[in-house]
């Protein structure tokens, strides 16, 4: 806290930077304190940067999430002290896939992951990033962002009246914020047809499987995480949940129709005081760059769920945006090296994911998408190969 009050009554504390050349250490402020904004925090201050991160909550706290991580980040995190080994996360070898009657096929993970609640794991992080000497602000809620062209600085005001000064911004508030509306970016206009919501339960199914079970009108996957127990989070429909009015007759309305889902509903033990639920879920495409902010993680574009691959994306792209700020020596540099990268690292990805997702959530297309997986391992394994990153 007392980081703070200098850092609000000094203002700008890195003055010694003007012009636009970039010196080598410079003042960061992060935006939200999810995977992305933690990463990008922790290897920026790892290289003696200074770094603010505003966080608008305090953690610890859950998040609708499936919670299932491609381990192709598990060399990086493991390089960069942010593996959480002390936590007994199972690994995840297999992918079972249900059409909306409950026809399942399984396939082996080329690449596999591991499971870890947010809860955990986000704590860790900010742990680490707290080690790493990153000023980690919480219950901080960012309300406007602008760049001064002239001074060639940020300035953040903060819901409680504060404003900061930094010479980069890593925006990496998540899929869907106020910010974006200040910012007027161009989805936020949109509205979003899906709901996520999140459980977690304690179950008898197998550990090493991830499974992704169709319902009309979207998906849920279950997987194991930490503590021996299981995350159950689906994506569904906002249209069913307004026409059904509650979130449990929806479950038993539409959910249940799967009889692999109605099982699982009925013979787990739900956890959580009650679901975490968000709306508004956009797959939009984004832009990494815009107003002078580098976007990281699902500010920058959010990967449909049924490609597990959001968490990953989210780490790499703060990793991305960690590099850029370490190497370009202008403002100028450090956008075209993010852009660059971000583009080869994620534009097809995305893609890929939203095509993917027009083969989940419906009879006809579960079905479809069931064949493949069943009759035709070679094609499902090229999809899957294609929604996920190699490791880094
Ligand atoms: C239903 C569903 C299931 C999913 N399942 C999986 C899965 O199994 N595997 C996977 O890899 N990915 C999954 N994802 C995607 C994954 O959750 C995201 O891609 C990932 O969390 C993105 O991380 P992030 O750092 O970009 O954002 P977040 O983790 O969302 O963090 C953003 C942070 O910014 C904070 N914030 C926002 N606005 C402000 C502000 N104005 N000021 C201060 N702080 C602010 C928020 O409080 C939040 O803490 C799923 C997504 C959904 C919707």
């Amino acid at each position: 806290m007392r980081h703070f009050s200098n850092l609000i009554f000094d203002g700008r504390l890195c003055s010694q930077i003007k012009g636009k050349i970039v010196q080598a250490k410079t003042r960061v402020l992060v935006i939200g304190g999810g995977l992305s904004g933690l990463i990008s925090a922790s290897l920026l201050a790892k290289s003696g940067h200074e770094v603010s991160l505003f966080e608008k909550k305090h953690y610890p706290f859950h998040r609708v999430c499936g919670e299932y991580i491609s381990n192709e980040v598990i060399g990086f995190l493991k390089r960069e002290g942010l593996f959480p080994k002390h936590v007994d996360s199972p690994g995840i070898e297999n992918f079972e896939f249900s059409d909306t009657l409950g026809n399942r096929t399984q396939l082996k993970l080329d690449l596999g992951g591991f499971g870890i609640s947010r809860f955990v794991l986000d704590q860790w992080l900010v742990d680490r990033a707290r080690a790493f000497g990153v000023e980690i602000i919480e219950r901080a809620n960012v309300i406007e962002v602008k760049f001064d062209p002239k001074e060639d600085l940020f300035e953040l005001e903060l819901a409680s009246g504060h404003r900061v000064q930094g010479d980069f911004v890593v925006a990496a508030h998540g899929k869907r914020s106020k910010i974006d509306k200040v910012l007027n970016r161009s989805f936020i206009q949109k509205r979003s047809p899906y709901i996520g919501v999140k459980y977690h339960i304690k179950a008898n199914l197998d550990h090493k499987v991830v499974a992704l079970h169709n319902f009309e009108g979207g998906y849920c996957g279950v997987n194991a995480i930490e503590d021996q127990k299981f995350n159950l989070c689906y994506l569904g429909s906002r249209e069913q949940l307004r026409h059904f009015g509650s979130i449990e007759k929806m479950e038993q309305e539409i959910l249940w129709k799967n009889p692999l889902l109605k099982a699982i509903f009925n013979e787990s033990y739900f956890l959580l005081e009650r679901p975490e639920v968000i709306n508004e879920i956009n797959f939009e495409p984004k832009n990494p760059v815009e107003d002078h902010l580098l976007m990281a993680g699902d500010s920058a574009g959010l990967i449909t769920p049924l490609c597990g691959n959001g968490m990953a994306m989210a780490i790499h792209a703060g990793k991305l945006a960690a590099e850029a700020i370490q190497k370009g020596r202008s403002r100028a540099e450090v956008e075209r090296i993010y852009r660059v990268n971000w583009d080869r690292e994620f534009r097809r990805r995305l893609w890929v994911g939203r095509w993917t997702q027009k083969l989940f959530g419906s009879p006809f297309s579960s079905r479809l998408a069931f064949h493949i997986l069943d009759k035709s391992p070679f094609l499902a394994y090229k999809i899957i190969k294609n929604t996920h990153g190699i490791p880094f």
